[in-house]
C-alpha cells in the first residue's frame, strides 16, 4: 500500500466517524431544519466565542464567501504573497468579487501591521477602496508556519481603526491552536470572521466552517446559496465534524512530532539542499542542483511514496490522520535508500 504524503486531505472517516455519520439526525438545511448541521455550527461557534457559524463544502468556498461579503466589487484586499486565497483559488479573488488583491512580502507568510498600514489606500478617486484584510494560519506554503497571538493583536487594532475587515484562513488554525496552547475564544475575538476545515488534519471527508456575527453569517448564508453550496440532509457529513471536533484535535500534535522526525529524514538526504523550519505537519524542502522536483517524486512514487511537487526544486509532505510510526519508518528507509 502507497504511503500518501501528498496532502493531510488524503485520509479516510475512521470506523468510529463513520458511524457517527450513520446514525446522524436530519433535516434540510436549506430550510436551516437540519439539526446535526445547526449543532455542528453552534458548537464551532461556540469554541472560538464568535455568535454564528455557517457550514460550508469547502475551505475555498468559506473563504470565497467571506470575500465576497466583506467587499464590494473594484475594491482592493490585502495579503500575503503565499495565501492560499490568492494561489490556490482559481483565482476566485476576481472572479467571484470583482476584488484585486495587493500582494505583501511577509516572513514566511506572515505580514505585521505596519506592511498592512502601508498599504492601504488613501481616499482618492483614482485609488482602490482597501477593505479586507487577509491572514492564514497555518500559512500552508511557507511550510506550516504560525501566528502568535500577539502578533496578530496590532493587525487587528489596526484593522478595527481604520474600518477594514479581518478575516482569517484557518484552514489548519488547530495546528497551530495545539503548539501554542493559545485559546480558540483569543483567537475569535481578533477576526471579523474565520474559516475553519474539517477534512485536513481533522480528517472528515470534506466540509469547512465560517465563523462571524450573526449579522455576517445572515448575508454569507445568502451567498452560500447563490455559490450553490446550500446542502440539504448535510447532517451527515456535519456528524463527521462534530465528531473530528470531538476526538482529532489533540492528537494534532503526533502529526507535528512526525513531520519533526521527517524533516530530520530529508535533510540527511545526498539530494536534499535545504529544509524550511518545521512548526506544525508541513514539511517542504529544497532539493540540490541536477535534480528535479519532478524526477524526484517519480523516484519516490516508484517506491510506493506519494508526495507533492510544489515548484521546480521543491517537494512538500504533509503529515495526517493516516500517517503512523510504522510507516514513517517505511520513509525513512526508502530516502536513506535512494
Ligand atoms: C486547503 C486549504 C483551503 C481550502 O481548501 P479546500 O480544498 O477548498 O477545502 C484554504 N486555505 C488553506 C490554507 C488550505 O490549505
Amino acid at each position: 500500500m502507497a504511503i500518501d504524503l501528498r496532502s493531510d486531505t488524503v485520509t479516510k472517516p475512521s470506523k468510529e466517524m463513520l458511524q457517527a455519520m450513520f446514525d446522524a439526525e436530519v433535516g434540510d438545511d436549506v430550510f436551516v431544519e437540519d439539526p446535526t448541521v445547526l449543532k455542528l455550527e453552534e458548537k464551532a461557534a461556540t469554541m472560538f466565542g464568535m455568535e454564528n457559524a455557517l457550514f460550508c463544502p469547502s475551505g475555498t468556498m468559506t473563504n470565497q464567501i467571506a470575500i465576497k461579503v466583506h467587499t464590494r466589487q473594484g475594491d482592493e484586499l490585502l495579503c500575503d504573497t503565499n495565501s492560499h486565497i490568492y494561489n490556490y483559488e482559481g483565482g476566485g479573488i476576481s472572479f467571484n468579487s470583482g476584488v484585486q488583491a495587493k500582494i505583501l512580502q511577509g516572513n514566511r507568510g506572515k505580514i505585521t501591521a505596519e506592511q498592512i498600514a502601508q498599504n492601504i489606500n488613501g481616499d482618492y478617486d483614482w485609488l482602490c477602496r482597501t477593505s479586507l484584510v487577509s491572514l492564514e494560519n497555518t500559512v500552508n506554503k511557507a511550510g506550516g508556519s504560525m501566528y502568535r497571538l500577539d502578533e496578530v493583536k496590532p493587525v487587528s487594532h489596526l484593522c478595527r481603526e481604520k474600518k477594514l475587515a479581518l478575516h482569517l484562513d484557518g484552514a489548519r488554525i488547530f495546528n497551530a491552536l495545539v503548539e501554542t496552547n493559545e485559546s480558540a475564544k483569543d483567537w475569535g475575538s481578533q477576526f471579523d470572521s474565520i474559516s475553519i476545515c474539517l477534512s485536513k488534519g481533522l480528517g472528515t471527508p470534506m466540509g469547512s466552517l465560517l465563523l462571524g456575527n450573526k449579522e455576517f453569517i445572515k448575508q454569507a448564508r445568502r451567498v452560500r446559496k447563490v455559490f450553490g453550496g446550500g446542502m440539504r440532509q448535510a447532517g451527515y457529513i456535519a456528524a463527521a465534524g462534530i465528531y473530528a471536533l470531538d476526538h482529532n484535535i489533540n492528537r494534532l500534535k503526533e502529526d507535528h512530532r512526525r513531520a519533526k522526525e521527517l524533516r530530520d529524514i530529508v535533510a540527511a538526504s545526498a539530494y536534499v539542499e535545504s529544509v524550511l523550519p518545521v512548526e506544525t505537519n508541513i514539511v517542504i524542502f529544497n532539493l540540490r542542483a541536477g535534480t528535479s522536483a519532478a524526477d524526484f517524486e517519480k523516484k519516490l512514487s516508484a517506491k510506493n511514496l506519494r508526495v507533492s511537487v510544489f515548484g521546480p526544486q521543491t517537494i512538500r509532505l504533509v503529515t495526517h490522520l493516516d500517517f503512523t510510526d510504522d510507516m514513517l519508518a517505511d520513509v525513512k528507509k526508502i530516502i536513506a535508500g535512494l
